[in-house]
């Protein structure tokens, strides 16, 4: 990964942001930006400097992992250790340091304000981080194409398990203990796996509920690989399928084309959305696809863009998003499909593609 880029361009980013520095707390954005995978860390990236804060749990781990950043061993917490240096920087009062308002709780920023006494100013700034990884860099997209094929694989294994009378959480298990011997850190979620009338509760994790003799099941895991997350999601019938089910299973599928059609860079999140609901629509079940169409992914499960109504964030090549319709019909059933895509210029890869004729066990 290149962490020396990544860092650069977040430091020419902070002027035009009037910003003199930036205290990274949201851990998958210190990783991002400088390869450290700790759970106690802060990451200060001024104009010229760059030092990630960490605790004595970490001294050799960040000696390792650590790219492109100073690192500082601190005896109280990181955050505090940060604020402390802050203070002996600049001119006092001057400085305008930018925290991640979407990771600092009140009793952070609380424990931070007292710590730079009124020395420096702290204001929220703007998601710059959560914006630049939004494009994966052939790296990442590399972690996320190994993550989406062992997710992938993992579907063999829920089809042999799934059968009338077994739990839910029975296959739910097999498919995790199969993705740790398979290399996986651990999974992204917790596996989901809903079956029969179950199948309408849009994250019906994986219960102790028997599968029954008949009707759908929905499958939705995914992976943590070398850092990126994998997320599909496969719906099948146990037992005959009536005709009403598989034209239900069509329509979801027909959804999920249609959005992945639209796919490319240059359109908006929200006329991907449009695409799946239009289908659905057209067959009356719009009212039953109650979620978005899809959501990047990559370091984390969900990330930005979201492709939803309204969203007019434009698609870029290099972004992964997930394309994942679904129909529920509460107390009945209930089906989703879902895929990762890497977009490009002229439309999209689906990551692991596979035929998705409706599975019958
Ligand atoms: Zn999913
Ligand atoms: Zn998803």
């Amino acid at each position: 990964m290149d962490h020396a880029a990544r860092l650069q361009r977040l430091q020419s980013e902070l002027e035009e942001s009037d910003l003199h520095a930036l205290l990274v707390t949201h851990l998958p954005n210190v990783r991002y930006l400088c390869g450290f995978t700790g759970s106690a860390a802060a990451l200060l990236v001024g104009a010229r400097e760059t030092v990630l804060f960490t605790d004595g749990r970490y001294r050799t781990q960040a000696k390792e992992e650590v790219e492109g950043a100073r690192v500082l061993v601190a005896r109280k917490s990181p955050l505090v250790a940060a604020a402390e240096l802050l203070t002996t920087r600049g001119k006092a009062g001057q400085q305008r340091v930018g925290i991640e308002p979407e990771s600092i709780t009140a009793g952070m920023r609380e424990r931070l304000v007292a710590a730079v006494k009124g020395k420096v100013r702290l204001r929220a700034a703007p998601p710059l981080i959560e914006r630049a990884r939004m494009v994966k860099d052939a790296d990442e997209i590399v972690c996320i194409r190994r993550a989406v094929d062992l997710g992938a694989s993992l579907f063999r294994t829920a089809c042999k398990r799934i059968r009338p009378g077994v739990t839910e959480v029975e296959v739910a298990a097999a498919m995790e203990y199969e993705a740790r011997c398979g290399g996986a850190e651990g999974m992204a979620f917790p596996t989901i796996l809903a079956a029969g009338a179950r199948s309408a509760i849009v994250h019906g994790r994986a219960s102790g509920a028997r599968i029954p003799r008949r009707g759908f099941v929905v499958c939705d895991f995914g992976v943590i690989l070398a850092g990126y997350c994998s997320d599909r999601t496969r719906t099948v019938h146990v037992g005959r399928a009536s005709t009403e089910a598989r034209e239900l299973y069509e329509a979801v599928l027909e959804a999920q084309q249609a959005a992945i059609a639209t796919v490319r860079a240059g359109v908006t999140a929200a006329e991907v959305d449009g695409a799946a609901r239009r289908v659905l629509r057209r067959r009356r079940l719009a009212r039953y696809f109650t979620h978005s169409t899809g959501h990047g992914l990559g370091l984390e499960i969900h990330e930005a863009p979201r492709l939803a109504a309204g969203q007019t964030q434009k698609l870029e090549p290099g972004m992964v998003v997930t394309i994942e319709p679904g129909v529920y019909v509460p107390g009945k059933w209930g089906v989703r499909i879902e895929d990762v895509v890497v977009v490009t210029a002229s439309g999209c890869e689906v990551l692991t593609p596979t035929d998705k004729e409706l599975i019958i066990i």
